[in-house]
Formats: structure tokens, C-alpha cells, sequence
């Protein structure tokens, strides 16, 4: 249980990535100011979390099931909190989905809103009335950089990010009359089971009712350029957790925090043509570029080094 003083920190989807990082970082605060309650759909999946927890485990960080797509589950893990009381809700639990939209039924797609978007929502909705009534308590929500630009074959994904975007400028709004706080993190690639489970299912798949053309704008366009973008410009998943850390440690919490500086460009050239011309041209041409891509990229990190760190937040 929380001692008197500490923030109770709940966090969805702790059982890999970036949200096992955010659970242990906060639990490992020097100063011990949270009591982090790490959920997961299924406990038989704590073992990474507990081990890297080490001492904390039992102490700064429990562990609770919790599944975002269920009401039932959301409901009984908040009813299972003392006082159901959560200062800081983290949003982190997300599923991707990648690949040509001819050969992706509307179920899956359905399933990525579920989790991404009304998962978020249902969250939301069990704690915020508590919070209003206190008048306190920050929302983080783990977005992503394809929730401020759409990003070719992500079409599903990235629409469930800027769903949550939407969302969530609205809801500020109201929320800043509670003084509750609201904050988007939006990674760019990290290197975590997101990105080995794009590459495994990409390989098992045959995508059926797809042409030719397009299985190769794929398969041989996309893939290599998204593989060589992770490996140029991936974060660990312990750079996003200590840039969420900031964010709530921050005293006026930015309501978008970018995690990766190499970002704001791409993100800037779609508000510097309103037509969106500019933008969607860029992505085409990038993905022409094949193998110079990498070197685009290397050179892009070296020339923007630091002078970009205002326009995001930086891990360390
Ligand atoms: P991950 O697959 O390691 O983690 C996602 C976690 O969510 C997993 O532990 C999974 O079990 C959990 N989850 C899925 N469905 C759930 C449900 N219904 N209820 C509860 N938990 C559920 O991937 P990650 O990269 O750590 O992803 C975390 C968040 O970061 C996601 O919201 C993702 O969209 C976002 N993100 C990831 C990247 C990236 O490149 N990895 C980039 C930007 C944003």
C-alpha cells in the first residue's frame, strides 16, 4: 500500500516495453515519491517486470490484472485500489498493425481502436471523475509521432493514434478547470516487442486479395526503409520511460511531449504547407531513396544534434 505522501502511479500493459521500463524507473525513484501499481492482462507474464523491479518489488511497485479492452477488468482493478485512488494514470497498453489495407480484415482493425483508443477511454472514464472531485491528478497517455503524421502501410495504427490525439486535445481543455493534468507522450521507433512482432508477422503473412505492385511497396520498399529507421533512429524503451518521468515530475507538464528530436522536422512540414502537400510528397520521396536512405539518416542525426531539443523532451 502507498505511504502517506507518496503518488499512486497505475500503468496499463507492463508485462514488456515501454511500459515494464516506466513501472520500474518510478518505482526505483530515490526518493520513493510513488507507490507504482503495474498491470497486465496476465500475471503468468511478471516475471521480466519483477526481476528488473529487484528490491522494489512488494514495496514501490505491486502488480494487478488489467485488461483495457474489458470493462469488467478495468472496473474490478480500480475497485481494488484503496479509496480507488490513483494520482497519475499511465496509458501505455497499445497494439500495432502493419501491412497493405486490402488484406487486413475490418476485425483486426477493430481490435487496434479497442485496444489504442477505447482502451484509453475506458481508463480514463473509471478514474477521471475521482480526480475532478479531488481536483488533482495528471493523465499520460503514450501516443505515438504516427499520431501527429500518418505513416505509409501503418494507415490503421496511426489513425487509432490520431483518434487518441483528438481526444485528448478536447478533454484537456475541460480537465485544466479541475487542475487535472493531461500529457501525450509521442515516441518515434523504439526497440521493443512492437517492432520484433511487426518483423515476425510480416513474414508469416501472404496478405491474400493484395496486388503484386503493392506487396512489393511493401515487402521490398517499406520494410527496409522502417527496419533501417528503427535501427538509425530507434530509442530504448528506458529513454521513453525517463522522458515520461520528466513529464510528470515537470512543473507545468507540456500537454505533447516528443520523445525523439530527429522528429520535429517531419513533423514541421506538415504544418509549414496547409494543402499537406509538402508532407505526403516527402514521405514518397524518402521511400524512393532506398539504400541512401541510410545515409540521410545518419546525416539528418548528426545535423540536427541538439538544436531541436526544445521542440521535445530528452531522456536525459
Ligand atoms: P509492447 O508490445 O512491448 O508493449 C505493449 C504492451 O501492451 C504489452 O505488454 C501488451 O501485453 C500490452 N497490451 C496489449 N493489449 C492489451 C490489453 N488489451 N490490455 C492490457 N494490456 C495490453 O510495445 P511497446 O512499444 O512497449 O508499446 C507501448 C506503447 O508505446 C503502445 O501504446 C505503442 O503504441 C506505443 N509506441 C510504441 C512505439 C515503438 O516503436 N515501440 C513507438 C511509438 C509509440
Amino acid at each position: 500500500m502507498a505511504s502517506p505522501g507518496q503518488k499512486v502511479v497505475l500503468i496499463t500493459g507492463c508485462s514488456s516495453g515501454i511500459g515494464l521500463r516506466i513501472a520500474v524507473v518510478l518505482a526505483k525513484d530515490e526518493q520513493k515519491r510513488y507507490y507504482v501499481i503495474a498491470t497486465m492482462r496476465d500475471l503468468k507474464r511478471k516475471d521480466k517486470l519483477v526481476e528488473a523491479a529487484g528490491d522494489a518489488y512488494g514495496k514501490t511497485l505491486s502488480l494487478a490484472v488489467l485488461d483495457v479492452c474489458s470493462d469488467e477488468s478495468v472496473k474490478q482493478c480500480i475497485n481494488g485500489i484503496k479509496d480507488r485512488h490513483v494520482d497519475i494514470l499511465i496509458n501505455n497498453a497499445g497494439i500495432g498493425l502493419v501491412g497493405p489495407l486490402e488484406s487486413i480484415p475490418i476485425e483486426e482493425m477493430k481490435k487496434v481502436f479497442e485496444t489504442n483508443f477505447f482502451g484509453v477511454i475506458r481508463m480514463i472514464k473509471e478514474v477521471m471523475p475521482d480526480m475532478k472531485k479531488r481536483k488533482g491528478g495528471h493523465i499520460v497517455v503514450v501516443s505515438s509521432v504516427m499520431g501527429l503524421h500518418g505513416v505509409v502501410f501503418n494507415d490503421v495504427y496511426s489513425a487509432s493514434k490520431f483518434a487518441m490525439e483528438g481526444f485528448c486535445e478536447s478533454l484537456a481543455v475541460q480537465l485544466m478547470k479541475f487542475d487535472v493534468t493531461l500529457s501525450m507522450i509521442e515516441p518515434g521507433p523504439v526497440h521493443t516487442e512492437f517492432e520484433a512482432k511487426m518483423i515476425q508477422d510480416v513474414k508469416a503473412k501472404e496478405y491474400p486479395g493484395t496486388d503484386p505492385d503493392t506487396i512489393n511497396y511493401f515487402k521490398n520498399v517499406y520494410l527496409p526503409s522502417s527496419v533501417d529507421i528503427f535501427e538509425t533512429l530507434g530509442q530504448t524503451p528506458d529513454d521513453i520511460a525517463r522522458c515520461t518521468k520528466k513529464v510528470i515530475e515537470a512543473n507545468k507538464p507540456r500537454f505533447r511531449n516528443m520523445t525523439n528530436s530527429l522528429y520535429t522536422p517531419i513533423v514541421a512540414l506538415k504544418y509549414a504547407d496547409e494543402t499537406g502537400g509538402l508532407s505526403i510528397r516527402a514521405f514518397h520521396n524518402i521511400l524512393k531513396m532506398g539504400p541512401l536512405m541510410h545515409v540521410s539518416m545518419v546525416a539528418l542525426k548528426y545535423l540536427t544534434c541538439g538544436c531541436l531539443k526544445s521542440s521535445s523532451i530528452s531522456p536525459n
